[in-house]
């Protein structure tokens, strides 16, 4: 990787925290996706049909860094029975009986595989097993970063050290969703997937929401209408919930195998330059460092081009940053 450059006057964030950098380029760098609320909503519900009710044989740990957390002790895991699963934003959380919580985060490479019994942990990428009579969930992520976390738990109240106050929008009232999208001025990207704000939007999918909202990317909080407000909130409920239900039905029974931000039936994430499937007019993108937004400007902008280089300057300190790792 080359050390980023500063050309611009003061650098954002992303480049003081040493992020990778390259809005100049011309060429996006093919980014992993980050799961989102459809994706984990998704591994709960294929996990819940495998593993609730079931006893935990057996953990095994490749990676010593995916343990976070000393007390209570992973081993206390072992022989358990899971009692539910859940999720705590991007987080999955494995009840098990008798006060014990495995919270996993899968970051932005982390992935759940569903494996036959006893399954090998060979693989570079893999980083954790767990076992089951009928099955092994394997933990990986693609990379040489290791981020994905484990953390065991031993009382359901410090669970709450791992809530960033996001609100799940489709559990929401309007009034609620507006108060949040308004406690700070931000652009609508920006707010959309901003985790304090709410709980699982990230690149993707707040893409898909302001398309089906008809509302720019960067248009500011403080700006919108009621009406605008209620339509945004509409259009995020809407868009999360086909998604999910789209997931459910395409796996049929399976375990969700593939986890990708880029799925042809999207509107427009993804898709630059090709028809937008409401008015066919070409996707449109803006790049900011390793980011892109994707848009179509005669549904969102009145037509107005968003221009990638005046809007990175405009947006320095307004763009989401590494807050889809939150
Ligand atoms: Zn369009």
């Amino acid at each position: 990787m080359d050390p980023p450059r500063n050309t611009q006057g003061p650098a954002p964030d992303c480049l003081r925290s040493g992020r990778h950098h390259d809005s100049l380029s011309t060429t996006p760098r093919p980014r992993v996706p980050v799961p989102e609320l459809p994706d984990i909503v998704t591994y709960v519900e294929a996990l819940g049909e495998r593993i609730v009710g079931a006893r935990l044989e057996d953990v095994r740990l490749k990676s010593p860094f995916l343990l976070r957390s000393f007390d209570p002790p992973l081993a206390g895991a072992k022989g358990r029975v899971v009692r539910e699963i859940d999720r705590i934003g991007k987080r999955i959380v494995i009840g098990l009986e008798d006060e014990l919580w495995l919270v996993i985060h899968l970051m932005i490479a982390g992935r759940f595989h569903w494996k036959p019994p006893a399954a090998k942990l060979g693989s570079k990428i893999n980083l954790a097993a767990f076992d089951f009579a009928a099955g092994t969930l394997l933990l990986t992520e693609a990379g040489s970063k290791k981020r994905a976390s484990l953390h065991v738990v031993g009382a359901r109240a410090d669970l709450d050290q791992f809530r960033r106050g996001g609100v799940d929008v489709r559990i929401a009232t309007t009034a609620e969703f507006a108060e949040r999208l308004q406690v700070e001025n931000h652009t609508l990207k920006r707010s959309l997937t901003d985790p304090r704000f709410f709980d699982g939007i990230g690149n993707a999918y707040s893409d898909e929401i302001l398309h089906a909202a008809r509302l720019s990317p960067l248009k500011l909080t403080s700006k919108l209408t009621d009406d605008e407000i209620a339509g945004l909130h509409t259009a995020a409920v809407r868009t999360l919930d086909a998604w999910i239900v789209r997931f459910r039905e395409q796996r049929s029974g399976a375990f969700p195998e593939k986890v990708t931000a880029f799925r042809p039936e999207m509107a427009v994430h993804g898709r630059f330059g090709q028809p937008c499937p409401d008015c066919g007019a070409p996707v449109q993108r803006i790049r900011y460092a390793d980011n892109e937004t994707n848009y179509c400007a005669r549904c969102q902008t009145g037509g107005r081009l968003l221009a990638d280089r005046a809007m990175s300057r405009l947006l320095r300190d307004d763009w989401p940053r590494s807050l889809d790792e939150l």
